[in-house]
């Protein structure tokens, strides 16, 4: 049994091909009118008259030496959420395939696929929101099983080894580890199983930990055969001239290192806010990404002092969340502000 991504992806995709965006197509000369540009560049910016890169150099290379993953493992696009639907449209067949996640996770695995008329087996992961025993017999039919690392919303970690053993234990299924916010606990990043297994993608984004949730940057990293699948179905000009130069300076080395310290003093306020919420009863798995799900035993109680104090926080309709909350960290004021709205 060898991952043959070819055999897994929409078998239209295999003879189809991809459009030849005005950069793809290239060519030498100073006078470009093979793209029905303007020549006439009014903005601040360079280039803005010109299509951009589908994929820019600049913005892969940053990502690379950031990630340690090879540029040619590496698309860029509008954020991880343009990811999920990349792969959904490029594995999943409208009407016939399904994805697989374990709930409760992040929501978009699921409404990206019924987007597509995609099937989707929620396998529910365990008290401590880990994967369920024999949970391969579930997903077998699946095209693509997702796993939120940390998991949004529950804020849990599986351990590099349990997921390791899940990418082994599929290996005809695309395994796909959504780290959007692996940056608040980067000891448990699985880029290293791109090097061992043809079938695991990860999903990671400069939303988050980035502070660029505006710009709409993300970014899947894959097995070549599965990046080259991909770029037949991505946008030809998916991410905007303005947000690649963004991207690119925020992956600079000075701004990694700021994203890290601000990385550091958000775990400090995450950690000072889950003891407060232990201090007041609340339940709560310790988190490891930039938020904490708290349950509470009179939920209603708190949505009012919440909102009382002008505190927009997360609540669930989910049955197993119902009486839990999902705080975002945030600075040192504002989570002592929370802090005092809850213990009043
Ligand atoms: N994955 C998870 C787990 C998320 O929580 C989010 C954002 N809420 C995303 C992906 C989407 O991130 P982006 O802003 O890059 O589209």
């Amino acid at each position: 049994m060898t991952f043959n991504a070819n055999k897994l992806a929409r078998p239209e995709l295999l003879t189809l091909t991809p459009y030849q965006s005005a950069r793809r197509i290239g060519g030498q000369g100073d006078i470009w009118i093979n793209a029905n540009e303007s020549p006439y560049n009014n903005s601040e910016l360079d280039g803005l008259n010109r299509y951009p890169e589908c994929q820019p150099p600049a913005l892969i290379a940053a990502y690379s030496r950031y990630s340690q993953v090879k540029q040619s493992r590496i698309v860029t696009c509008r954020g991880a959420d343009e990811a999920i639907e990349l792969l959904i449209r490029t594995f999943c067949e409208p009407g016939k395939d399904t994805i697989a996640t374990f709930g409760p996770t992040y929501g978009m695995y699921a409404i990206s696929a019924g987007t597509f008329n995609i099937g989707v087996n929620e396998i529910q992961l365990t008290d401590d929101y880990q994967l369920p025993h024999g949970w391969q017999d579930k997903a077998q039919a699946a095209k693509l099983v997702f796993i939120c690392n940390p998991n949004n919303p529950t804020g849990s970690i599986i351990d590099k080894s349990q997921l390791a053993a899940a990418v082994a234990s599929m290996p005809e299924t695309l395994v796909v580890i959504d780290e959007a916010y692996i940056e608040f606990s980067p000891q448990y990043t699985s880029t290293d199983l791109l090097e061992r297994y043809p079938n695991v993608v990860i999903l990671r984004t400069l939303s988050k930990a980035f502070a660029l949730a505006g710009a709409r940057c993300g970014f899947l990293l894959a097995n070549e055969a599965v990046i080259d699948l991909v770029m037949r179905v991505i946008a030809p000009y998916p991410v905007p001239l303005p947000v690649a130069q963004v991207a690119t300076n925020a992956l600079s080395q000075s701004n990694i290192a700021l994203m890290q310290q601000q990385v550091s003093e958000l775990n400090v306020q995450g950690q000072k806010l889950t003891t407060a919420l232990t201090a007041i009863g609340a339940t709560s798995v310790t988190p490891f990404g930039n938020f904490v799900l708290a349950h509470f035993s009179d939920v209603a109680a708190v949505q009012t002092k919440l909102a009382k104090n002008g505190i927009v926080a997360r609540a669930y309709k989910d049955t197993r969340l119902a009486n839990a909350i999902r705080f975002s960290f945030t600075n040192a004021a504002q989570t002592q502000t929370l802090i005092t709205a809850l213990s009043s």
